[in-house]
C-alpha cells in the first residue's frame, strides 16, 4: 500500500493524475488554491487504501506536486 501527498499551491487541477491512476485514489476536490485552481486531492475513506504506491500519478504531473511514499 502506498501513500501520497498532493502539494496543492503546485497543482493546476489538469487532471491527467485522475486519468492516469488505475485504483481512482486521487480526484479533482472542490477547494480551490491561491492561484484559483480546483486541485487534485486523495480520495476519503477505505478507497484511498487502494494505492499501490505504482506511482504513475506524480510522474504524469507536469507540475511534480505529487509525491508518492510506498
Ligand atoms: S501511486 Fe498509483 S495507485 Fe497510488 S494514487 Fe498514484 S497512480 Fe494511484
Ligand atoms: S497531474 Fe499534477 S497538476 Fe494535474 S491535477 Fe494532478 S496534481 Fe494537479
Amino acid at each position: 500500500m502506498g501513500s501520497v501527498l498532493i502539494d496543492t499551491e503546485s497543482c493546476k487541477g489538469c487532471g491527467l493524475c485522475v486519468s492516469f491512476c488505475p485504483k481512482q485514489v486521487v480526484r479533482l476536490g472542490g477547494g480551490l488554491n491561491q492561484l484559483g485552481y480546483h486541485t487534485a486531492e486523495v480520495v476519503l475513506g477505505d478507497a484511498a487504501k487502494g494505492c499501490n504506491a505504482c506511482a504513475r500519478c506524480a510522474l504524469m504531473c507536469p507540475d511534480a506536486a505529487i509525491t508518492v511514499y510506498r
